[in-house]
Order: C-alpha cells, then sequence, then structure tokens
C-alpha cells in the first residue's frame, strides 16, 4: 500500500505540491488527474525519490520511500526515456538490473513479454529502429519486468493504435489482479473513468476533488437526460430545474440539477409524440473535472 501523507514541494518560492494526502491499496488503481503544469510530475518524482528535498511522508507497505524500496516501484513516464543507440534486449537488461534481477531471469522474462507485446522480433534490433508504439511497448517492459508492488503509468496510452491500448489495458488489468497498486495519470477522462476506482484532481498542486470515482459522481447530483425527437428547446430550458439543453447531433442532452425533477421532465418530453429515447445518465468525469478545476481557478 501506497501512502502521501501531507506532502509538500517547493521549487524556489513556487509551490508545486500542496499538503498532497492520498492512499492507494493494494490492487487498486488510483487516478492523479490535474491540468498541465498542476504537480503530477512532481508528485511521481518524489515517489520514485528523484526529488527528495519535500515536507511529508511518503511510504510503501509502512516503509519510508527510499533507494531500497523503489526497487519495488516500476515507472512508465510520459517523456520517452529509452537509449535509443541500445538493443531492446540490452536496453531491457539495463533497467532490470538496476532493480536487482539477475541475467538468466531478465532474460526469460523479456522473452515472455516481448512475445505478449507481439514484438519479438525486435529483441536485437537498436530501439530506434522501432516505432514509436513499439518503443512504447519496451518502455513498458522495462516497467513492469520486475513485478512491482506499485505501478506508476503516466499517459501509458499516449502513441498506441486502439488495438495495442487494448492490449495494455488487459495487462494493466492482470497486475491489479495480481494485487500491485497502479497509478494512473491521463488527461484522457474516459480512460480514467474507465479504470480508476478512486482519484485525486489537482490544481495549482492542490488537492480540489478526492475519493472513489462512485462516490464523487454520488456527491455530484447533476444528471444528464438524452433525449431523441423534436422537441421545443426554448420551452425545455425553461423549465424548473433545467440547467441546459445541448443539441449534439440527433440527440438532445437535458442538463438537470439532480434526480428529483426526472418525473416532471419526463412527463413533459411525453407530450411530444415523436420521441424514440429517454435515458438518464450519470454525469462524466469529464464534465466534473472541468467543472471542478473551473471552480478552482475562480477562488
Ligand atoms: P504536465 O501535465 O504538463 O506534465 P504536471 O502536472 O506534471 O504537468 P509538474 O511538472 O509537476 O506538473 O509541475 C508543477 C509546477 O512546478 C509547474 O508550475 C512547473 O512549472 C513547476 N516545476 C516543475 N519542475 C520544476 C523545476 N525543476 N524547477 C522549477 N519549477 C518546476
Amino acid at each position: 500500500m501506497l501512502k502521501v501523507e501531507n506532502v509538500s514541494k517547493y521549487y524556489g518560492t513556487l509551490k508545486a505540491v500542496d499538503n498532497l494526502s492520498f492512499e492507494v491499496n493494494d490492487g487498486e488503481i488510483f487516478g492523479l488527474l490535474g491540468l498541465n503544469g498542476a504537480g503530477k510530475t512532481t508528485t511521481f518524482r518524489m515517489i520514485m525519490c528523484l526529488i527528495d528535498d519535500y515536507t511529508g511522508n511518503i511510504t510503501l507497505d509502512g516503509k519510508k520511500i527510499d533507494y531500497t524500496v523503489t526497487d519495488k516501484i516500476g515507472f512508465l513516464t510520459e517523456e520517452r526515456s529509452l537509449l535509443t543507440k541500445m538493443t531492446v534486449i540490452e536496453q531491457v537488461k539495463f533497467y532490470a538490473v538496476l532493480k536487482g534481477m539477475k541475467e538468466e531471469e531478465i532474460e526469460k522474462k523479456l522473452d515472455y513479454w516481448l512475445d505478449r507485446f507481439g514484438v519479438s522480433e525486435y529483441k536485437n534490433k537498436k530501439i530506434k529502429e522501432l516505432s514509436k508504439g513499439n518503443q512504447q511497448k519496451i518502455q513498458f517492459i522495462c516497467a513492469i519486468i520486475h513485478e512491482p508492488k506499485l505501478l506508476i503509468l503516466d499517459e501509458p496510452f499516449s502513441g498506441l493504435d486502439p488495438i495495442n491500448v487494448e492490449l495494455f489495458k488487459s495487462i494493466i488489468l492482470e497486475f491489479k489482479e495480481k494485487g500491485t497498486s497502479i497509478i494512473f495519470s491521463s488527461h484522457r477522462m474516459e480512460h480514467v473513468e474507465l479504470f480508476c476506482e478512486k482519484l485525486v484532481v489537482l490544481v495549482k498542486g492542490k488537492s480540489v476533488l478526492s475519493g472513489y470515482l462512485r462516490d464523487i459522481k454520488e456527491e455530484y447530483k447533476k444528471k444528464n437526460v438524452i433525449v431523441c425527437g423534436n422537441i421545443d428547446k426554448k420551452k425545455i430550458e425553461s423549465l424548473d430545474g433545467v440547467i441546459n439543453v445541448l443539441k449534439e447531433k440527433d440527440e438532445y442532452i437535458i442538463k438537470i440539477k439532480d434526480n428529483s425533477y426526472v418525473p416532471k421532465l419526463f412527463k413533459e418530453i411525453s407530450k411530444y409524440d415523436n420521441i424514440t429515447k429517454f435515458v438518464v445518465e450519470d454525469a462524466s468525469l469529464n464534465e466534473i473535472f472541468i467543472e471542478k478545476v473551473g471552480e478552482a481557478y475562480e477562488k
């Protein structure tokens, strides 16, 4: 279990991370979210012990994070961090030896993962000869080959085609099943929503929203009612409890204050005789994120 307690980090006078606390249990996928410059990379670097001049506490399974603990962490960085003149096998060995693995164990595991990712033929090729997506696979293998207790994934799907996104997803879920704690960061809220049971949203280093996704959605009372058919947009917009009505392709998205307005809206919509759809949906994480981040900036 990873525990981040009251952590703050300054760069000169800039407070990049401000009294941040969160926990990631074994087998849990945790989302660390925020706009550019919010403090995510700084937080990752503190967890990895690449930055140690911070206040507060960071522990993995109860032990303060230092270089003896970082062997148990795998880190897939957003920027490419491969040494492009090395061959795939040299590169993976380089990282795996740093993590304390033995040569024969590395080779066995590398063959397994190259096969899983469908890139066995590149084993002795130089990194620079690989496509962007295949380099991302090698970087992912470097992050998981030592079977970390904590896996940090910063934009893991960048540069991947849809089939490889699915492959990465299934492997990430296998690690979750094995009990690995996973921190996931992405600007793509649909990925976060699919994966993370718990999350924190940072604005200027400070948490503005945190907790279990299901609780966040429940607390955020607003709902979207999706309607297909010809309705009088202005009239619906003027109803009590309706925040706004948007038209997207052949659907209307009616945002309402909360569930209690559904029966009255249903009655009103039923007056139109061409309605083919009436569905009440939770707000998306994307909507909640934009609203909460916007509110925090206005303060
Ligand atoms: P992105 O989504 O763009 O990667 P981020 O959430 O990872 O952003 P950080 O890189 O952690 O954000 O940056 C947090 C703040 O700290 C920013 O204001 C950034 O300019 C500043 N910062 C980051 N690294 C340094 C550094 N080495 N020296 C000074 N300021 C820094």
